[in-house]
């Protein structure tokens, strides 16, 4: 039963721990497979150079009896379950502090409101909003120091008023976070380290000219490419030490601009990362797949989008395939759980109530499960859209 308890709360964490066997000395049980994965005898665990830790997992009076009968015989180190699920906290949530976002990207369903001028609620997270949320996320032991908090989802961040305070009150709480902008707006910290635990900044492009930006951002080139550079320099003056990109997207139409903006992006010391971008919304993707786009618009995505590789693609999912999005949390600007990063409100089982009634590491858990086996999840699966959203080929650099 401790066996198990600890299984499903570690294999969660797919990144820190990826959990190889189980450990017995009953000769009844060695050899046989439990959840999926081999139980082996001492000498096996011992052998295998491969185990960086064990973890015992069973009832109070017993821990440490294993602990100590462990500890005899081999040279690896050992952990009590107990105290390593108290570190435990949810490695990446991303809170949408703007729930608008100003770009015009007809192959996202927020952009594409924009494009068609839906009038949209253009309400963002103020900052004693956030810090309710925030600190109700790490009292209740649910986020950590090291949980990276993605401020960005389906908004735009930088269109936060509040931006500014909130990375500075990161910075002071010692938090790890992460920022992806389409640089319309330009936000500057003060604060001199203000970005010292942002991990991940990322400037999203549709392109590298006037042409590419008015088909797909529908902004001025020349004030986006000097918004990247101010913003850059401010991160560098301000503690940034993290990974920061330009998420160069890949159209047909765009090509010949590669090139200049890898230029770019080396001459401000950012990676260059050129992806083949998809549908942005599991809603579109799936009018896409099902057959019901309009024709125009489908016509139009097959000039724009790289397409053709994604029915091949989508019949590569292996059947036990899990999604890269499962193990992260999302919450809309209104305080609200939503499924993922990838579902939009268009979908039925978009919203899952506030985050406020979450009070525990464990309840966000059973919450995480009952939300992964919504029509829509399970949709998505039977789809393979979460193949495809985890497997899109990188764009082939030579
Ligand atoms: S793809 Fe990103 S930048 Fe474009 S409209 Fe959607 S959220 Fe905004
Ligand atoms: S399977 Fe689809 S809907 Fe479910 S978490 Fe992954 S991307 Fe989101």
């Amino acid at each position: 039963m401790w066996g198990r308890k600890a299984f499903d709360i570690l294999s969660s964490y797919r990144n820190p721990y990826n959990i190889v066997a189980f450990g017995d000395n009953d000769s009844d049980k060695i050899g046989k497979v439990f959840c999926g994965k081999p139980i082996w005898d001492i000498d096996t665990l011992e052998r295998d150079k491969q185990i960086d830790l064990i973890i015992v997992a069973a009832s109070g009076v017993k821990i440490m009896e294993i602990k100590k009968q462990l500890e005899k015989l081999v040279s690896i180190p050992i952990f009590v379950y107990q105290d390593i699920r108290n570190q435990l906290f949810w490695p990446r949530i991303s809170i949408d502090i703007s729930g608008f976002c100003n770009a015009k990207c007809k192959w996202c369903v927020t952009g594409r409101k924009n494009l068609m001028q839906v009038l949209q609620d253009r309400s963002y997270m103020s900052f004693a909003e956030f810090c309710e949320i925030y600190s109700h996320l790490y009292k209740n032991g649910i986020i950590g120091k090291s949980t990276e908090i993605m401020l960005y989802s389906w908004g735009e961040p930088l269109l936060n008023k509040d931006y500014v305070q909130i990375v500075e009150f990161l910075a002071e709480q010692e938090q790890k976070f992460s920022v992806s902008t389409n640089a319309s707006t330009l936000q500057l910290v003060q604060r001199k380290d203000a970005y010292k635990n942002c991990c991940s900044f990322v400037f999203s492009m549709p392109g590298f000219s006037e042409e590419s930006y008015a088909r797909i951002h529908g902004f001025q080139f020349n004030k986006i490419r000097e918004n990247i550079v101010k913003i850059n320099d401010n991160l560098k003056e301000h503690g940034f030490v993290g990974n920061g990109s330009i998420s160069f997207h890949v159209y047909q139409f765009n090509h010949a601009e590669i090139a200049d903006a890898r230029n770019f992006s080396e001459d401000l010391g950012l990676s260059f990362d050129p992806y083949y971008p998809y549908f942005n919304g599991n809603s579109m993707m799936e009018d896409f797949l099902e057959g019901r786009m309009d024709d125009i618009a489908l016509n139009e995505a097959k000039k724009e989008l790289h397409l053709a590789h994604v029915d091949d693609l989508l019949k590569k999912r292996p059947k036990e395939y899990k999604c890269f999005l499962e193990n992260i949390i999302s919450i809309d600007c209104k305080g609200d759980l939503v499924l993922c990063c990838a579902a939009d409100s268009e979908l039925i089982d978009y919203s899952w109530g506030s985050v406020f009634q979450i009070s525990s590491f464990e309840d966000m858990k059973a919450k995480r499960e009952e939300m992964l086996q919504c029509h829509s999840c399970q949709k998505c699966r039977k789809l393979g859209m979460d193949y495809w959203l985890g497997n899109n080929p990188s764009y082939l650099r030579n």
